[in-house]
C-alpha cells in the first residue's frame, strides 16, 4: 500500500510529510466516519477514537478530545508504531492510543480500527449481560463470536496489552462498562462491524423486553458458521466460539429468569431467596477452598449461587409449565 511519502528534513533533523492523493482520501474516509459516528449516537461529545494505516509502521489517528462530528481532515495526527508522534501539527494523538497500536502489530491484515461506545451494547455490559447470543445470522457470520474484555480503566497502556491479546483471534471485542472495538481491512470495513454491533444489540434489548430469547436452530448455526468460514477464512474461533454462544444463552436466561424473580415483591419469594441463601452461605463455609475468603466474599459467593441456583430452578418450572 503505497499511501504515504516521507521526506526528511537535513536541517532540523525531523521527518516532514508530504501528504499524498491516498493520504487525503485516507483522511477524508476517516472525517467521514467520524461523523457517521457522532452522527448516529455511537459516540458523544469527545469520546471515541479511530485511525487507518497509511503504511506498514505509520498510522492517522485522531486527535485528543477532538469532537467527531465536527473534526476536520487536517486534525489526524501521523504516528509511528512506537506511537512516537511524527506530525508537524501541535494536535496529540488520542489517548486510547496504545489501544490502536496494538491492533496494527498484532494484525498486519487490519487497516482500520474504531473505538465507540455504542449506548446499547454498553447498556448490556453494564447490566452484566451479555446479548451476544446466535439469534442474529449476519452477526455470526460478520464477528462470529464477540468476546468481552474484562474491565480496565480507560486510556491506559494495560488496557491497549489486555484487549491486544484479543486481537489475535477476533475482529470485534466488547470493553467491559466501556466501549467496543472493531478492527477491519478499510476504515468503512471496521466501522460498518461498529453499526452491525449496535444494531444487534438493540434487536436483543427489544427482544429481551419481549419475553425469552430464541436463539437459531443448532444445524443453522453450524451452516451459518460454515458460511462465515468460507467468507472470512476464520477457523480457530468458529468452534470455540459455538461452546461460548451455548453459556452465554444460559448465563443470559438464568439472569433473565433472577430478575423476574426479584423483580417480584412478594413476601413468599423474598423468604425462600433468604432460605436459600443461608444454605448456600452454610455450604460455602464449610468449602476448604472458600474458607480462605473474606466475609463478605463468602457472602457475595452465597449470594451469586443463590441467583443461579433459583433461576435454574424457576427456568425450569418456567418452561414446563410454557409461563
Ligand atoms: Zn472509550
Amino acid at each position: 500500500m503505497g499511501y504515504h511519502t516521507l521526506h526528511y528534513c537535513n536541517i532540523l533533523s525531523m521527518p516532514t510529510i508530504k501528504e499524498t492523493s491516498n493520504e487525503t482520501k485516507l483522511r477524508e474516509d476517516l472525517k467521514q466516519v467520524c461523523n457517521l459516528a457522532y452522527n448516529k449516537g455511537l459516540i458523544s461529545g469527545t469520546e471515541g477514537n479511530f485511525s487507518a494505516r497509511l503504511s506498514e509502521d505509520l498510522i492517522l489517528v485522531t486527535p485528543r478530545n477532538s469532537h467527531k462530528g465536527s473534526i476536520e481532515i487536517s486534525d489526524f495526527v501521523t504516528v509511528d508504531l512506537n506511537g512516537t508522534t511524527i506530525s508537524n501539527g501541535k494536535k496529540e494523538p488520542t489517548s486510547e492510543l496504545a489501544l490502536h497500536l496494538e491492533a496494527y502489530k498484532k494484525r498486519p491484515d487490519v487497516t482500520s480500527v474504531v473505538h465507540a461506545h455504542p449506548p446499547t451494547v454498553v447498556s448490556f455490559s453494564v447490566a452484566g449481560l451479555d446479548f451476544n447470543q446466535p439469534a442474529i445470522p449476519e452477526i455470526i457470520v460478520l464477528l462470529g463470536e464477540v468476546p468481552t474484555v474484562p474491565y480496565c480503566e480507560p486510556g491506559t497502556h494495560k488496557l491497549g496489552e489486555l484487549v491486544g491479546a484479543y486481537f489475535e483471534k477476533h475482529d470485534a471485542v466488547i470493553l467491559d462498562h466501556h466501549g467496543v472495538v472493531t478492527l477491519g481491512k478499510s476504515i468503512y470495513n471496521a466501522y460498518y462491524k461498529l453499526e452491525s454491533l449496535e444494531h444487534a444489540a438493540k434487536i436483543m434489548h427489544s427482544a429481551y423486553s419481549l419475553g425469552e430469547i430464541k436463539n437459531l436452530e443448532e444445524s443453522s448455526i453450524d451452516e451459518l458458521i460454515n458460511q462465515r468460514h468460507k467468507t472470512y477464512g476464520k477457523k480457530v474461533e468458529l468452534r470455540e466460539g459455538k461452546k461460548l454462544f451455548r453459556s452465554v444463552n444460559s448465563t443470559f436466561k438464568l439472569k433473565n429468569v433472577f430478575k423476574k424473580l426479584t423483580d417480584n415483591n412478594s413476601p413468599v419469594f423474598q423468604r425462600v431467596i433468604s432460605l436459600v441463601n443461608e444454605l448456600m452461605l452454610t455450604a460455602v463455609q464449610r468449602t476448604t477452598y472458600c474458607q480462605k475468603l473474606s466475609i463478605t466474599e463468602q457472602e457475595e459467593l452465597s449470594k451469586e449461587l443463590t441467583g443461579s441456583f433459583l433461576g435454574m430452578i424457576l427456568g425450569r418450572f418456567i418452561s414446563k409449565k410454557g409461563v
